[in-house]
């Protein structure tokens, strides 16, 4: 039996995988699943999945998950400590599904402790790419891509040399605005930002496809999991979301993923690596879909990409302060602060801003250096944000 824990269990990835892990509970030991708000669900899942402890990330919704659980034999525990501690339980297998920044701490522990960690969180890579691999690197543990362009390029790369490796190509669906009239985007509703074309997700990274902020942060996740040049990374709008990835090689060769847009396949990869076992997804049959279509993105209509250039090119805790501004704006979005396209000029505020901070941005890859860039990010986000607006 493979002990697994599951950090983010009630949320998109993290029910995708439980339902992966529930089609065969005899394989699978679950140590620790954790979550939010949802203690309903956490605690129903713990208790079905028979696993040693649920963690909700909220120190006042301890009792609540205490009286859920009373009487199963699953241990409650809350708050950020309790999320660190049941990373250092041992686990073979742990999947990092956290939403944001705050995924990259539990994964760190998760990696000390030698586990192979499925790493769903993209934030984790765009914020500290360096401390993490090498945290990998130094305890003997794994990194697994989750992420589905970054698990099509990983699978592309099976038996491959990375030093025939010209350009990875990785597609975006172009979110839910792709084919609106640029004019238009400003007036964008979270309602119509948060209803993605192809993919079911939770709400953050749907409305960073529709603001190709999520592509953004892929491009850096690219750099830092594969080691490649930004040079090397292209991005391309495909707007069917069948291929995910593509790895051109120095013959000319491209060898591309092509896949139906479900992540239990690329989370079921990483859950069953280095073999392949069946999964229960859709098989594409590609007579009748007929055609798949590709463009290239629109540079003024996102951004985004341009700032990735950015954080890639200045390196350092850039990754950090692109990440947190991001997350800030994207919360003054959600809560009807700024508009839509505000987003992509807070954050470049944001980095303007804190680029001439030179001990800052040099600081090097420690978790504190990290949570600093990210703190002060976060507040430099936040009065941008109040500038605009007038408050
Ligand atoms: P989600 O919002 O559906 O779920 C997030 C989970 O994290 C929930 O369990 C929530 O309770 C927990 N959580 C939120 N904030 C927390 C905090 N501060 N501390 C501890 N736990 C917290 O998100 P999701 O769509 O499942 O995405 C999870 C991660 O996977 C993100 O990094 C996302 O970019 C990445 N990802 C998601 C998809 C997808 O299809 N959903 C695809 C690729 C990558
Ligand atoms: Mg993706």
């Amino acid at each position: 039996m493979r002990r697994v824990s599951v950090f983010g269990a009630t949320g998109s990835i993290g029910q995708n995988t439980l339902d992966l892990i529930a089609r065969a509970p005899d394989d699978y030991d679950v140590v620790a699943l954790t979550g939010g708000r949802n203690i309903a669900q956490l605690a129903r899942d713990a208790v079905a999945l028979r696993a040693d402890l649920a963690v909700t990330a909220h120190v006042d919704l301890l009792a609540d998950l205490q009286a859920a659980l009373a009487g199963s034999g699953v241990e409650a525990a809350a708050g950020q400590g309790a999320l660190l501690d049941a990373a250092a339980r041992p686990a073979d297998w742990v999947m990092s599904a956290i939403v944001g920044a705050a995924g990259l701490a539990p994964g760190l522990v998760a990696l000390e402790q030698g586990a192979t960690l499925a790493l769903a969180n993209k934030e984790s890579l765009v914020t500290a790419g360096p401390l993490l691999m090498e945290t990998a690197r130094v305890h003997g543990a794994t990194v697994l891509p989750v992420d589905s362009e970054h698990s099509a390029i990983f699978q592309a790369l099976v038996g491959e040399d990375m030093a025939a490796v010209e350009r990875v190509i990785i597609t975006a669906s172009g979110g839910a605005f792709r084919d609106w009239p640029i004019e238009k985007l400003a007036q964008a509703t979270l309602e119509q930002a948060s209803s993605h074309p192809n993919w079911d997700m939770g709400q953050r990274i749907t409305i960073d496809s529709a603001s190709m902020f999520n592509k953004a942060m892929e491009v850096i996740e690219t750099k830092e999991f594969f080691g490649v040049q930004p040079e090397q990374i292209e991005v391309l709008v495909h707007p069917e979301s069948m291929i995910h990835a593509l790895v051109g090689f120095n013959d000319g060769a491209l060898m591309a993923h092509v896949g139906a847009p479900d992540m239990r396949h690329a989370i079921g990869y990483a859950l069953h690596w280095p073999e392949r076992r069946p999964l229960p997804v859709a098989r594409l049959d590609l007579a009748q879909i007929g055609q798949l279509t590709f463009r290239a993105p629109d540079p003024d209509r996102y951004p985004a990409l341009r700032l990735a250039q950015e954080v890639m090119q200045t390196g350092g805790m850039m990754g950090a302060i692109f990440n947190a501004a991001k997350e800030r704006a994207l919360d003054g979005f959600i809560a009807g602060q700024i508009g839509f396209l505000d987003m992509a000029q807070v954050v470049e505020d944001v980095m303007t801003q804190l680029s001439s901070d030179n001990g800052l941005i040099r600081a090097g890859f420690t978790l504190d250096n990290v949570a600093s860039a990210d703190h002060l990010a976060r507040i430099r986000a936040d009065q941008v944000m109040a500038d605009k607006t007038g408050r």
